[in-house]
């Protein structure tokens, strides 16, 4: 596959801030940085690793209820919930190992970890979203969409987490193998797809702040349907004054779990209000549109079509970056900038993208107690935008750009 093959490969241990790291003895002190830095290098080999076997092994894999379909799942109402799946694929790196050594899968179940985690004392953590399409069934298999722009982001993310990540050949590679496992989950066509969650923690133990010296890669699925109880149908949204998502020279650019809990809160009341969710304003002048909790907006009006550009603050979507791409194939003018809170209520358009949410049309934003409303429906560039989109995942129309990988 050659645009896996072209994909640059991160070396884990190859630096984190600057610092180089020396994999002979003691280098570590440099990563970690404190005195804990002493006991930390010794990783594993010092101490204790109990949890380290804990996890479910999969001795052999138990495909004879792979064939039949998701038991008795009610596909036409599958929402955005967890529905567990079969399987879990589960790949580990310790302080000094070259990278991630050979993954395996084994049954979907708890994971334990040490109470002095890295993940779990300082949110060292990331998490990608993508998802399975299931094929006609005169083609058989599954589609994948733009997988390696997800192992991608993760290793940029990993970067700024002082993770090592998963070559892109190995991360979808897991990912196929989670899909292959678990594909009696994966909906029928047209009524969902296996939406797929890897994770990449620091699993190993430490106690000063410094980065954890064991990483785990982990990847469940799940099956859903639409992201938001609307369905496809219009969302109204909130502009949040007052909480920010991101701030500049933060982490708002990457998908770490911490970017997450911080905006449960404007999340919950935007909701209790009747809200689906929040637009985010920039922190330092509270005057542009950054995006919403877990999807980038785009708004229309005439012939152009304009989204915030990614600097940092924003979560650059693989949604985003391919509809860009397909409302310039539509003759649109496509401009990543600034974009106000004027140039949003003054729209013609407006929608949110996201790989959970897809392409979903804003009917409303609510911007210091005034409601502005937008045009949704029929002849709406967001449902061409949408049915471009959904046909290339869905195997629906041919692949020109190459897209789509196949599961087989
Ligand atoms: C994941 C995410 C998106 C959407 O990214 P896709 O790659 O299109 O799924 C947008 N914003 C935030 C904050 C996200 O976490």
């Amino acid at each position: 596959m050659a645009v896996l093959s072209s994909a640059k490969r991160v070396l884990p241990w190859a630096s984190c801030n600057g610092h180089a790291l020396a994999r002979v003895s003691g280098g570590l002190r440099g990563l970690l940085g404190t005195a804990d830095g002493a006991a930390a290098a010794g990783g594993c080999s010092l101490l204790p690793c109990r949890w380290r076997s804990s996890l479910p092994q999969l001795d052999s894999v138990d495909r004879s209820d792979e064939d039949s379909s998701g038991g008795d799942i009610d596909w036409d109402n599958l929402g955005f919930g967890l529905t567990p799946t079969d399987y879990m694929y589960v790949m580990r790196c310790s302080q000094g190992d070259a990278g991630f050594s050979r993954g395996e899968l084994s049954r979907y179940g708890n994971v334990e970890l040490s109470p002095s985690s890295g993940v779990l004392n300082y949110g060292q953590g990331l998490f990608e979203g993508l998802k399975a399409y299931r094929r006609s069934s005169e083609m058989g298999g599954y589609t994948l969409f733009r997988p390696e722009e997800n192992a991608r982001r993760m290793q940029v993310g990993a970067e700024r987490m002082c993770m090592p990540a998963p070559s892109v050949e190995q991360f979808v590679h897991a990912v196929k193998q989670t899909v292959l496992a678990n594909r009696r989950w994966v909906p029928p066509q047209g009524k969902g797809a296996l939406y797929i969650r890897p994770l990449l923690i620091g699993s190993g133990a430490i106690l000063g702040l410094a980065p954890a010296p064991e990483y785990m890669f982990l990847i469940y699925a799940a099956p859903v349907g639409t992201y938001f109880k609307e369905g496809l149908a219009a969302i109204n949204l909130l502009v949040e004054e007052e909480i920010h998502r991101a701030m500049p020279g933060g982490t708002g650019g990457v998908k770490t779990i911490a970017n997450y809990a911080p905006v449960l809160k404007p999340q919950m009341d935007a909701k209790s209000k009747g809200f689906a969710d929040v637009l985010y304003l920039d922190p330092v002048h509270k005057r542009y549109v950054e995006e919403a909790s877990s999807c980038n907006l785009f708004v229309v009006k005439g012939g152009a079509v304009a989204t915030p550009a990614t600097a940092g603050t924003i979560l650059p979507g693989i949604t985003r970056k391919s509809i860009i791409e397909l409302a310039r194939d539509r003759g649109y003018q496509v401009e990543e900038r600034l974009v106000s809170i004027d140039d949003l209520v003054s729209a013609d358009e407006v929608f949110c993208t996201g790989t959970a949410v897809g392409v979903t049309p804003v009917s409303t934003v609510t911007y210091q107690g005034t409601r502005y409303e937008f045009r949704t429906g029929q002849d709406t560039l967001s449902r061409e935008l949408y049915t471009d989109l959904t046909s290339i995942q869905m195997g629906l129309a041919e692949d020109k750009k190459g897209w789509t990988v196949a599961v087989d």
